[in-house]
């Protein structure tokens, strides 16, 4: 029987149904709406598509974006100006860089330079301790994202035979983080790994962070296996047409699996939605007004 399909396109628009309406009660006790400000240095293209996508999705939920357009050739003192400025903002709950920066832009100096309780994508070292210690803190969106789907799939976690195929700060590691965090038993599959078809095929649960096409084989996956393909890669076909695949192979994957995200409408929508909802909490936590988290 061909495995369910994990639809992250539905379960992201109902979380940002919840968002839109927990948006609307913090508005009514703080007087404002939460707000987020979005740091855009140069005219990468893609990066412009990401920022026009973000505030489009911060208005339909009801928040606020402040929008600072910095030219490639801003000098470094004055990007940390700016950023200092907004941690002093009390309008401003969070803080996005989008990256890449342009050459010449220290990343890691930039992104310590957020206020780690503004820091809603969660790659501030102080939040990357936070989770690895188990404390409270800001997550990174697109593996909390995956959480959400495994959470809403499998339920309780607990003793899984969990498999993180890769080890970035962004997806890898922090993914890995919050699945010891949920009691599964966690492996850390990477360039290194010598026999990824093997631990593939321990797996009850894979999660791919790769960005190679279809690097994980369906004749691997263990069957009934919950997998979750982060990847996100262009290919262009025989017919020279472009089109995205993941880092499984979806076909033969879903063959065996009990259930998978398809690329793209599994995990790419659940980042947007997670990010409103790390603004959200971040604006919560800022009032200092109560909100359970979990209900979100
Ligand atoms: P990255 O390049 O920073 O990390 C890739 C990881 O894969 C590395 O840790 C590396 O060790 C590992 N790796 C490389 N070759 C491997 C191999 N042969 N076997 C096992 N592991 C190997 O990438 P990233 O930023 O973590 O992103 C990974 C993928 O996820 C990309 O396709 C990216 O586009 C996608 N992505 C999607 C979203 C989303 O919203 N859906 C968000 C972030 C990233």
């Amino acid at each position: 029987m061909a495995a369910a399909l994990i639809d992250g396109k539905a379960f992201a628009e109902a979380l940002r149904a919840r968002i839109g309406r927990a948006a609307a009660a913090f508005e009514a006790a703080a007087g404002r709406k939460p707000g987020l400000a979005v740091v855009l240095v140069g005219e990468d293209p893609a990066s412009e598509v990401y920022v026009r996508s973000k505030s489009k999705a911060l208005a339909d939920a009801g928040m606020a974006s402040f929008e600072y357009r910095l030219p490639a050739d801003t000098p470094e003192p004055d990007l940390l100006a700016r950023i200092a400025q907004l941690n002093a903002d009390p309008q401003v709950d969070g803080i996005l860089v989008q990256l890449p920066l342009p050459e010449g832009l220290d990343e890691h100096r930039v992104i310590s330079t957020i206020d780690p309780e503004k820091d809603v994508d969660g790659f501030h070292v102080v939040n990357a301790g936070r989770l690895a210690v188990g404390e409270r803190g800001i997550v990174p969106c697109t593996p909390l994202g995956c959480l959400m789907l495994l959470r809403d799939r499998l339920g309780d976690l607990s003793g899984r035979e969990a498999l993180v195929i890769g080890r970035s700060n962004i997806v890898g590691r922090p993914m890995a983080q919050l699945l010891v965090n949920a009691d599964a038993t966690v492996t850390v599959a990477h360039s290194r790994t010598r026999n990824l078809a093997e631990v593939v095929g321990r797996a009850e649960i894979v999660v791919a962070a790769v960005g190679r096409p279809e690097i994980v084989k369906g004749a691997w996956i263990r069957p009934g296996a919950t997998v979750i393909d982060v990847g996100i890669n262009r290919i262009v076909d025989g017919e020279g047409k472009g089109r995205l695949v993941g880092d499984v192979e979806f076909a033969k994957a879903r063959e065996v699996a009990g259930a998978i995200t398809p690329v793209p409408g599994g995990v790419g929508p659940m980042t947007i939605a997670v990010l409103l909802r790390n603004t959200l909490v971040a604006a919560y936590r800022h009032a200092g007004i109560a909100l359970d988290e979990d209900t979100l």
